[in-house]
């Protein structure tokens, strides 16, 4: 058996085993499923390519520090294409349109001739957006081994954000559109997130799409997840798919042994959990559980989580004349007991990839909150035939909303797949559907988890759960983290391949 085996072959598993192997480490990634990837996926349907993940991927601004840990892991490069929008997302309210540009002028040009009387906000807005472009996220080296210089160094870089952050920190995305009187200027600022999300995280992503550091890979989920798997078995990492990890079977401070739900089991010096963290936790017996996790699960109104209904179309004919995407307006439909009053559309028609020729795909997001997991949880339990015939009245309603604003795709819309947060807890395990960590909220501040579990001595956790909000970049720089975290314990950190950087 090697060294260190990794339970879980998401994002973060895989840079786990990337960086595992390029410090001479050697191991091996056991993945319960039958592929690599977790939530950053895609499968066929029908012909066509369903990306159930990336939107955008943070961290393709080569002047990020995040850049070089995707760099290191194969998935950004010179030679690796990505997709550049003008912007990002086009919401429609009432025929009048409004845009995240990239270019900042032209938000605050377009918002101030749709919305004169909301000046001073769209001004302030634009500054914070500038302001906010300076964020790093730390990539390279886990708080706890950053030293009194790289802290001084990171709060140097973003000396222009910390203003912003304490002007807004109290806010909810939901409060601080509530600012604005026009509605589609509270719409593009609502976008598709939570409004219970902290309104800094906003700012956030509209400060990294306008500064070249959110943008989407060429081939989307599918590059990022196949490129880290060939980087990892080229560094001679080894694959055991469709391996769902049981039980972890602790002596004294001591993981000792991985069961398999397949009846095998393994011995390995050490372990990686990467994970969603209810599973490390069902793994290893919720009596490891330190507060901080005790604290999240115990409030979820301070750490809520959130999960979409995702419904992909195909298109008889192009989608290239739509934006990339588009929120509008529409008549109320309930999903989950909730009425909706918006779409989100997100149309793939520059991953030419995706779809047979001529054709075109379009994928609906609906923001799920964590109380409606149940619905969906009891749905499919209790009575299946009944889950599946809601999902496609959902289907159906929708695609009623999408002839009317297209009409030139009325009648040529079929529906190809619907995902529910479900889905997302039956394949991976996904605690109450949820592919994003514990949200931020204004009510706690970035949380950041050690990794490490007070009892246990040969055991590290990764994933995006250690760092709110979760996401892929999250989930990269926790995989890199874990490496060196455990280097670190055995004192052998001057072996970390990447430490000069
Ligand atoms: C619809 C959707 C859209 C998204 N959009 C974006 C986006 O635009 N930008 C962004 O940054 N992020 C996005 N994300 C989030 C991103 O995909 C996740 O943050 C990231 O992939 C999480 O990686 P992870 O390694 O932490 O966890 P996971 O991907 O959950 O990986 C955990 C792995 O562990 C495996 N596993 C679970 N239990 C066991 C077991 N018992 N034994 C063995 N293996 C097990 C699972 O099968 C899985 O492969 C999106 C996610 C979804 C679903």
């Amino acid at each position: 058996m090697s060294d260190l085996a990794i339970i879980g072959g998401g994002v973060s598993g895989l840079a786990a085993g990337i960086y595992a192997q390029l410090s001479g480490l050697q191991s091996e990634i056991f993945e319960g499923h039958s592929v690599v990837g977790g939530q950053c996926t895609s499968w066929k349907r029908k012909g066509y390519h369903i990306d159930n993940c990336v939107h955008w991927l943070t961290g393709t601004n080569p002047n990020k520090e995040i850049y070089q840990v995707w760099e290191d892991v194969g998935v950004l490069g010179k030679d690796k294409p990505v997709v550049r929008h003008d912007f990002f997302l086009q919401v429609d309210i009432d025929n009048v349109k409004a845009h995240a540009w990239r270019d900042l002028n032209k938000i605050k040009e377009e918002l101030l001739a749709i919305a004169p009387e909301d000046k001073k906000e769209v001004i302030a807005l634009v500054k914070a957006i500038k302001d906010f472009q300076s964020i790093e996220l730390p990539a390279l080296k886990p708080k706890e081994q950053m030293g009194f210089w790289d802290n001084m160094k990171l709060l140097w870089k973003m000396r222009k954000a910390i203003p912003v952050a304490a002007k807004y920190q109290k806010l909810t995305v939901g409060e601080y559109a509530s600012r604005f009187k026009s509605p589609i200027i509270r719409q593009l600022i609502h976008n598709y997130v939570p409004n219970t999300y902290f309104a800094i995280s906003m700012f956030y992503m509209y400060a990294m799409f306008s500064c070249g550091n959110a943008d989407l890979p060429l081939g989307g989920s599918d590059m990022i997840s196949l490129r880290m798997r060939d980087k990892y078995l080229q560094l001679g990492g080894k694959i055991s798919t469709n391996k769902k990890a049981k039980n972890i079977e602790i002596e004294g401070t001591k993981c000792k042994r991985i069961n398999f739900e397949d009846g095998t089991s393994v011995e390995p010096e050490d372990i990686i959990t990467a994970t969603d963290i209810s599973v490390a936790f069902k793994l290893i017996g919720e009596q490891y559980m330190d507060n901080h996790f005790k604290n999240c699960f115990a409030n979820p109104d301070k750490f809520p989580v959130f999960s979409d209904v995702n419904i992909y179309y195909a298109v008889d004919i192009p989608t290239s004349d739509i934006p990339s995407m588009e929120i509008f307006n529409t008549e109320p439909f309930e999903v989950a007991g909730r009425n909706h009053q918006i779409v989100i559309v997100n149309n793939f028609a520059d991953q030419p990839d995706y779809t047979p020729q001529g054709k075109g795909m379009l994928e609906i997001l609906m923001v799920q909150y964590d109380y409606e997991y149940q619905y969906w949880d009891e749905l499919y339990n209790n009575d299946r035939a009944k889950y599946k015939e809601v999902k496609m009245q959902i289907a159906q309603e929708v695609m009623k909303r999408l002839e009317k604003h297209y009409p030139q795709f009325e009648g040529k819309l079929s529906v190809l797949e619907i995902v529910t947060p479900k889905s997302f807890n039956r394949y991976l395990g996904s605690y109450k559907g949820s592919y994003m960590g514990f949200i931020q909220t204004p009510k706690v501040k970035k949380e950041i988890h050690p990794g490490v579990l007070p009892g246990l001595d040969n055991l590290i956790l990764a994933g995006q759960w250690l760092q709110t909000p979760g996401g892929l970049p999250n989930a990269l720089v926790t995989g890199r983290f874990a490496i060196q975290r455990l280097l670190k314990r055995k004192n052998q950190l001057d072996k970390f391949c990447c430490k000069k950087k």
